[in-house]
Parts: C-alpha cells; sequence; structure tokens
C-alpha cells in the first residue's frame, strides 16, 4: 500500500478528500468538510464527526492533513481537482510555481472555486513539501474543442482581450467514462456523455477527444439541471434587473441557485423526490421533469453534428446512473436510440452496462469516478518523473 494517492477537492463551502490506492482502487480513507466558516462546520469520515464550529478554511485544511498523518509515509502522491485551467492546460499538471501561478492568473474566470483551490495547493505544499502535487483540471479535457465549437459569435476581439469563449466542465468525469467506455463499448469512436447530477452536461467525444459539449463560459450554459436554468435569452438578465429592481449579480443568482428542477417544481432541485412526487402526479414536478429530459434529448441529437453519427450513448452520474424513469424518458424523445426494457430492469443500481435493444447505436449505462480518474492522473505523472 506505497501507493497511496490523496485526492483533495476544494470546493466554496465544502472539502472532499480520499485517500486511494489507483491500482487496487482501495479507498483507505473518505471524508467530507461542510459547512465551512458556520457554526455547523463539521467533518464527516467514516464513524468519525469532528464538529469545527466557525472554523475557517485554513482552520479546517489544518484538521483534514492531521487525519492522513498516519498514512502519510505511504502517500506517493497529491492529486487536486482544479476546476479552471483557462487556456494553460491541455492535460494534468505537476505543480510547481509556474502552474501555481497560472491556476491563481484563471481566478477571474472561476472566482468561487480557483482561489480556494489554490489555497489547497499551498496548504499541502506547505505541509508535504517531498511529495508530488497533481492538478486536474475540469476544462482540460475540452481544449480539444474546435474554434467553431468553442467561440460565441460575439465580436472576436472579446475573445482575444478578455477571453471569452466556451470551456466546458465535467472533464475529468467525461474523460473516465469516454477511457472506461473503450472497455464496455470497443470500437466505438463516436459517444455522447450524458453526466447527470446536481450538475448536468453532455460531451461529444471522437476517437477519445472532447468535441463539442454542453457547459459554457461557466457551468451554467446547457441543460436545465438540479438549480441552474442552462440555456437562456441573456437579454432576460438585463430584463429581470430593471423588472426586479435588482442587480445583474442577483439576476445572475436566480439563474445558478433558484432554477433548473428546484426553480420549475418549487419543490427540491433533488431528482429523486420530485420523481416521487410526479408519479403522485404533482404537476409542477412532472413539468419539470418533462423539461430535463426534453432539454437533455435536444443536446443529444445535436451532437450527431459533430460527430457525424453517433455509436454509443452513455448515462452517468447521480441521475444518468440511477433513474430507470429519467432514461427512459429521454430515449423516447430519440428516434434513432431504444432501450430494451427488460435489460434495463435487470441493470442493478451504480453498475455498467449495455441497455440498448438495437446494436447502433448502442446505449449504456456507467458510474463515473472523478476521484478515482484524478488518483490515476497523479500515478502516471509520479512514474514518468
Ligand atoms: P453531484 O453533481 O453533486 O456530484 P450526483 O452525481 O451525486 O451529484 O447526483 C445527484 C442527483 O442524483 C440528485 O438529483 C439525486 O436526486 C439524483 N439521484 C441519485 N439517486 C437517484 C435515483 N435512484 N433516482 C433518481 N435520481 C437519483
Amino acid at each position: 500500500m506505497e501507493n497511496l494517492v490523496f485526492v483533495i477537492n476544494c470546493g466554496s463551502s465544502s472539502i472532499k478528500f480520499q485517500l486511494i490506492e489507483p491500482n487496487s482502487q482501495q479507498i483507505h480513507l473518505k471524508g467530507l468538510a461542510e459547512n465551512l466558516d458556520s457554526d455547523r462546520c463539521r467533518i464527516k469520515s467514516g464513524d468519525q464527526e469532528i464538529n469545527l464550529p466557525n472554523q475557517n478554511y485554513d482552520g479546517v485544511l489544518k484538521e483534514i492533513l492531521r487525519l492522513i498523518t498516519p498514512f502519510e509515509d505511504k502517500v506517493c502522491a497529491i492529486g487536486h481537482r482544479v476546476v479552471h485551467g483557462g487556456e494553460y492546460f491541455y492535460s494534468s499538471m505537476i505543480i510547481d510555481d509556474e502552474v501555481l501561478s497560472k491556476i491563481k492568473k484563471c481566478a477571474h474566470l472561476a472566482p468561487l472555486h480557483n482561489p480556494v483551490n489554490a489555497k489547497g495547493i499551498e496548504a499541502l505544499l506547505k505541509r508535504f513539501p517531498k511529495i508530488l502535487n497533481v492538478a486536474v483540471f475540469d476544462t482540460a479535457f475540452h481544449m480539444s474543442m474546435p474554434n467553431h465549437a468553442y467561440l460565441y459569435a460575439l465580436p472576436i476581439k472579446f475573445y482575444k482581450e478578455n477571453q471569452i469563449r466556451r470551456y466546458g466542465f465535467h472533464g475529468t468525469s467525461h474523460r473516465f467514462i469516454s477511457e472506461q467506455a473503450t472497455k464496455l463499448l470497443p470500437d466505438h469512436s463516436k459517444l455522447i456523455i450524458a453526466h447527470l447530477g446536481n450538475g448536468s452536461s453532455v460531451c461529444a467525444v471522437k476517437d477519445g477527444k472532447s468535441v463539442d459539449t454542453s457547459m459554457g463560459f461557466t457551468p451554467l450554459e446547457g441543460l436545465v439541471m438540479g438549480t441552474r436554468s442552462g440555456d437562456l435569452d441573456p437579454s432576460i438578465l438585463t430584463y429581470l434587473s430593471k423588472e426586479l429592481n435588482i442587480s445583474a449579480e442577483e439576476a445572475l443568482t436566480i439563474c445558478n441557485s433558484k432554477s433548473g428542477l428546484l426553480g420549475i417544481s418549487e419543490i427540491s432541485s433533488d431528482m429523486r423526490l420530485l420523481e416521487e412526487k410526479a408519479i403522485q402526479k404533482d404537476p409542477q414536478a412532472m413539468l419539470a421533469i418533462e423539461m430535463f429530459c426534453y432539454r437533455l434529448a435536444k443536446y443529444i441529437a445535436s451532437y450527431t453534428v459533430p460527430l457525424k453519427g453517433c455509436d454509443g450513448l452513455i448515462f452517468t452520474g447521480g441521475i444518468g446512473e440511477n433513474s430507470h424513469f429519467i432514461r427512459s424518458k429521454v430515449i423516447n424523445y430519440l428516434p434513432n436510440f431504444s432501450i430494451d426494457e427488460k435489460i434495463h430492469e435487470k441493470l442493478k443500481r451504480g453498475a455498467s452496462g449495455i441497455i440498448s435493444s438495437l446494436s447502433s447505436p448502442h446505449i449504456a449505462v456507467i458510474p463515473t469516478n472523478e476521484e478515482l480518474m484524478i488518483a490515476q492522473d497523479a500515478l502516471k505523472l509520479k512514474a514518468a518523473i
């Protein structure tokens, strides 16, 4: 067990961490720190619950580092999830001063995430100066998109001078799934991956490379999500801000945090709960689900354009992996795709499997594992030194 990788995901108000042995995929420690900076701040790891009322980011990080101290001699690398790599990073990187400085330079593109990602990196570099630290970027996988896919039809100077373009997110998950798909669907070169969780995105993958994806300059673009509206006419923002006498920032918060499944259903952003309400014929839950599935099906159909066809559609993420109901509803919108209901019924929750009735395009479910992908990248970069 010398090849442990410590994977850390420093979010805006939570920190997730895992100690993984990437080859055996064994997890030695797993935890979540949540409600940072509040009286409910705590770390949960296995049976342990450590209450840290009103503890700030630095204090919580210190406590997490204390938890991994017993494993210190066995940790060969540390993998950091970093949200935004801008146009600097096309793959995972060993962190040195230059890489860290570029991560900080991307802070204007992801102000809630990159500064805390950098904070986590600095804390770990300081505490474990001899262990290799690796950054794995959410955006890197999508750097292979062609310019006609990643540019907005705005004056081009806004791309050249202000870096406004589509970056895409969930790249680590889409890359993991496209690699796993080579085992389940060998010789399938035109894949559409639907990552459906609290945040959701679709990605068109040609020969293992992302050629288009639904999230854009920020994760707001694209699908209907838990609390995000997805695609909108941007005029709505100025209209809302005038009508409600609120700032543009406040109007944007409505689109990010109060919309999507939550905004339409006025019940919850949680798909499981909405499915229960839909079964009881709650009209707003039914509408929210219909909008979610309809938008997703439109995106899937449109990705046959960059792929010039499609030979595999893969569902992943909490909803994609677990919900028969949503998968069936989405497929019902798509004339060229068909599910074998008997196989579909039999597929266990959280398991991989092909569920299509046609030999092409295949439809499959593959559970994602971003932490494992980060650990594998860290180990690969360590081995290459
Ligand atoms: P995140 O994007 O935060 O990683 P997840 O990938 O864990 O989120 O997905 C969370 C979503 O998955 C929630 O909407 C949850 O209700 C949904 N989900 C989980 N299990 C099921 C299920 N059995 N049926 C329907 N939805 C589910």
